[in-house]
Parts: structure tokens; C-alpha cells; sequence
């Protein structure tokens, strides 16, 4: 029942990041003012017109005022949303808390989500327009900074080579993964003159940075490479792309963030795992 909700939760927050995004890129002054209209017959929404993902099922994916087919981005986004907050609940529930006191754990499940929030934001928009907005980013730095800071007051982080650990300030962790993250695209963007990759997914690795310090942010790079590989062979292979085609890279670090987010303790077992055999 309890998930039932969360899924309800996360559906109603993606269906209002779908007007953010769609807000953001039209240029609208306000996310919050103005009623929500059809794209095609600007006939103004009801509240039964958007209910998430119901609204968009009920309809068969149409217009109610003029049968003009709906964008699968929003059921989708919606969707998407509801299951990541469901994931989010369930993993911050079950494995996270056995180290953080408790009234930690619910700032933790809170930052997890808006981290979701933020990254399915970024995901839409750089998959739709190539591009990682710095509205959305500038101040996502600036908050998980502050927050994983406050929440994290040390770190402990281990050198893979001598296997020494070492505790330092929550706050230096999440320095020290903006400059992995911002700085490994920031050399990609100096060797390539910019063509590899843009400005902004400098400033999406150094979010990255702040939200997972120093370690998470390396795994979250690699796993990001990883799904991008993927994705790029499967598409290969069902000939629906050439080799080399710009596929934007931004969309694979907020699912890489994501992934790293919600599994790091097992990701990290896995690869010491491997290390060790
Ligand atoms: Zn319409």
C-alpha cells in the first residue's frame, strides 16, 4: 500500500516536471502560473485531463478536444518518476539506514528523490534538445553542496592501489568528486575544442561531484560509459545508427547517476569482487 503511494507521489511530481521541462524550453516566465492548455487546440486541461498517467491511458494517448495524439513523454515521464521513487523508497529504506541515524535517513530518502527529480529533468531535456540547461544545474550544485555537506560531516575514502583508507570532511568528499567530475569532461572539452562534448556536461559532472563524492562519482562515470556502450552497440546492431553518431552524452550520466545513487554499496562489492579474483 505504502509503495501504491510512493508510485502515486512520484507520478504527480513527474507529471509536474513535464511542465517544467516543457515550461523551461518554451521560455515561459512562471512553472507554477498559467493553466495547462492542449498543444494543438490551446482548449484549457481539466483536472480529469491530467491525472497522471490515467488521464493519458483513459484518452488513449488523444486529445479529449481534438484527437490530436498526445507525446508519449509525459505518461512516460510520469511513469518513470512513480517507479524511480518507488526504487528510491525501497533501497533508501532497506540498505542505507543501518549507518545513519534515523532522522538522517529521511534527509537522505528526501535528497534522493529530488536528486530523481533533477536527473529526470536533465535526462528529457538533453535526449529532446541536446542540451543540460545551467538553470537547472547552477543551483543543484549549489544545493546538493550544502546539503551532503550538512548531512555528511565525514567521509572515508580508500586508495583501490594500497588499499589505505583515509576519513576525511563530508565536505571535502563532495569537492573532491566535482573536481573528478567536472574536470574529466573539462580536459575532454579543452583536448576536443568543445566538439567531443558541450559546456554543459561539465557543469552535469560536477553536479554529479557534489551529489556522490569522490568515489560514487568515478563508478557513476564508468557505469555511465557503460550503459552508453550498451546503448550504442544494441543500436548498431539493429542498424538504426552508424558508428559514431552523436547519441547526447547527458542523458547516460543522469541514468549513470541514478544507477550509483540507489546501488553504490553493491556496485562497489561487485567490483571488489572482481579485483580481488
Ligand atoms: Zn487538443
Amino acid at each position: 500500500m505504502m509503495l501504491i503511494l510512493i508510485f502515486a507521489l512520484g507520478a504527480i511530481i513527474g507529471s509536474f516536471l513535464n511542465v517544467v521541462i516543457l515550461r523551461t524550453h518554451s521560455g515561459a516566465v512562471s512553472w507554477l502560473k498559467g493553466r495547462s492548455h492542449c498543444m494543438y487546440c490551446h482548449h484549457r486541461l481539466e483536472w480529469y485531463d491530467l491525472v497522471p498517467i490515467l488521464s493519458f491511458v483513459s484518452l488513449r494517448g488523444q486529445c479529449r478536444y481534438c484527437s490530436k495524439a498526445i507525446s508519449w513523454q509525459y505518461a512516460l515521464v510520469e511513469a518513470s518518476t512513480g517507479l524511480l521513487f518507488v526504487l528510491v523508497y525501497t533501497f533508501s529504506i532497506g540498505t542505507m539506514t543501518l549507518d545513519v541515524p534515523t532522522g538522517d535517513a529521511l534527509l537522505m530518502l528526501v535528497r534522493n528523490l529530488l536528486v530523481v527529480c533533477v536527473m529526470v529533468i536533465l535526462f528529457v531535456y538533453d535526449f529532446r534538445w541536446q542540451l543540460i540547461p545551467d538553470r537547472f544545474t547552477l543551483p543543484a550544485i549549489l544545493f546538493f553542496l550544502i546539503f551532503n555537506s550538512f548531512l555528511y560531516t565525514s567521509a572515508v575514502i580508500c586508495n583501490p592501489a594500497t588499499a589505505l583508507c583515509y576519513t576525511i570532511a563530508g565536505w571535502t568528499n563532495y569537492v573532491l568528486g566535482a573536481i573528478l567530475g567536472g574536470g574529466f569532461f573539462l580536459i575532454q572539452y579543452v583536448i576536443s575544442k568543445g566538439k567531443w562534448i558541450g559546456g554543459g556536461d561539465i557543469r552535469l559532472g560536477v553536479l554529479m561531484g557534489v551529489i556522490l563524492g569522490l568515489s560514487g562519482t568515478a563508478i557513476a562515470l564508468f557505469v555511465s560509459y557503460m550503459v552508453g556502450a550498451l546503448w550504442g552497440m544494441s543500436l548498431i546492431l539493429a542498424g538504426k545508427k552508424k558508428m559514431g553518431s552523436a547519441i547526447p552524452f547527458g542523458t547516460f550520466l543522469s541514468i549513470g547517476t541514478v544507477i550509483v545513487l540507489l546501488w553504490l554499496p553493491q556496485i562497489t562489492g561487485l567490483i571488489q569482487y572482481y579485483l580481488l579474483v
